[in-house]
């Protein structure tokens, strides 16, 4: 069978092969590696496979799932957890099975979570600048310690629950906010309603899935509603946070510090390198001269750990597809 990679990078290709070569020899998969992301002109470079295999930014929409189709594709892998870049109800229609990797080492997102909250409040990416310079003045890099701080988490699935113990651990106070808190969260923190969680946590962290529900959860009213001063952060989706209502929250002094692993708009952008070309997202490149921002490029899930674990489920949920065994990771529309 062969399946189509895209958005492959030299890190996927690697994982992948290594992890077909973990199945054994009986394996009968063949990866095709694509560069590209997946969207309505790039689908035909999946012609003659059976499946194809793709991560956050790739567009599975109904005129690319219909594209995928009609050259014969049934399956989708879906490389990471999120999965709102599939229209779901349009690969149901068409008959289409659908996987992703649920759960892929959550304590690498929430570690990446925890450096950013730690970087951005010790501005240890500014000492490293000014060190290197040979300049050891401490003006500018005055920051909070966190221990008997409060951080409050927004979804306390698989991430969130290992961010709040995390935090847990440093002596912080937690408080959850999740319509569906996960068993192990009484344990951590406190479960609360979302405006009271905003209103008292010096450190926000958003770890729920982007739906229709959560799209601009963060918003100017949520922003209004946090404790002046606080931090935002977000290594979930985008979408979860309206970029003109930050930039508005911090040119006001009102929110104290953003840290995003994700971005709105970060299809065009993110796991490319577009150093030395002008880059005219213009909300993007405001975010970027606030001095308390700190935008990392989609890389919570970046781990050795994390990779090798993405590529065994895919593979697992590729056999699956195979042999028409149930699959536990098969996501269907609701
Ligand atoms: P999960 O399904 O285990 O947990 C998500 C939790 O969010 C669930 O408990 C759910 O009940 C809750 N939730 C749903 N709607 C909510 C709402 N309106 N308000 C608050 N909570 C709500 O998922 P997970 O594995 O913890 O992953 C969380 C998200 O992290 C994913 O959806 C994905 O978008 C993101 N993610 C990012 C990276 C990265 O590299 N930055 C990597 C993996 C996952």
């Amino acid at each position: 069978m062969k399946i189509a990679v895209f958005s492959a990078r030299p890190y996927d290709q690697q994982f992948l092969d290594e992890a077909k070569q973990r199945r054994g020899a009986g394996t009968s998969f063949e990866f095709l590696y694509f560069d590209a992301a997946l969207e309505v002109h790039t689908a035909a470079l999946a012609q003659d496979c059976e499946a194809v295999c793709v991560f956050v930014n790739d567009r599975l929409n109904a005129p690319v799932l219909q594209a995928l189709h009609a050259q014969g594709v049934r399956a989708i892998l879906l490389r990471c957890a999120g999965f709102n870049n599939v229209d779901l109800a349009a690969a149901e229609q068409l008959g289409l099975f659908v996987a992703r990797v649920p759960a892929y080492s959550p304590e690498a997102v929430a570690e990446h979570a925890l450096a950013m909250v730690m970087t951005l409040n010790r501005q240890t990416h500014r000492a490293y600048n000014r060190v290197r310079e040979g300049n050891f003045m401490l003006d500018g890099l005055l920051g909070r310690t966190l221990h008997r701080k409060t951080v409050g988490i927004v979804g306390t699935g698989q991430i969130g629950l290992a961010t709040a113990r995390i935090f847990k651990g440093m002596g912080c106070t937690v408080l959850g906010y999740d319509p569906y808190p996960s068993p192990g969260f009484a344990a951590v923190g406190a479960s609360v309603a979302l405006e009271d969680l905003l209103a008292r946590s010096d450190i926000v962290s958003l770890h729920c899935p982007l739906t229709p529900d959560t799209h601009h959860l963060i918003d100017d009213a949520s922003l209004a509603a946090m404790k002046p001063g606080a931090m935002l952060v977000n290594t979930s989706r985008g979408g979860l946070v309206d970029t003109h209502a930050v930039i508005r929250a911090l040119k006001s002094r009102r929110l104290g510090h953003l840290a995003i692993d994700v971005y709105e708009q970060e299809s065009g952008l993110f796991f490319q390198d577009r150093s030395g070309e002008i880059i005219d997202d213009d909300a993007f490149q405001r975010l970027m001269t606030f001095p308390n921002v700190l935008v990392t490029g989609h890389q919570g899930f970046f781990t050795v750990e994390a990779l090798q674990e993405i590529s065994d489920i895919t593979l697992r949920n590729l056999a699956d597809f195979a042999s028409g065994a149930a699959c536990a990771n098969r996501v269907r529309a609701v």
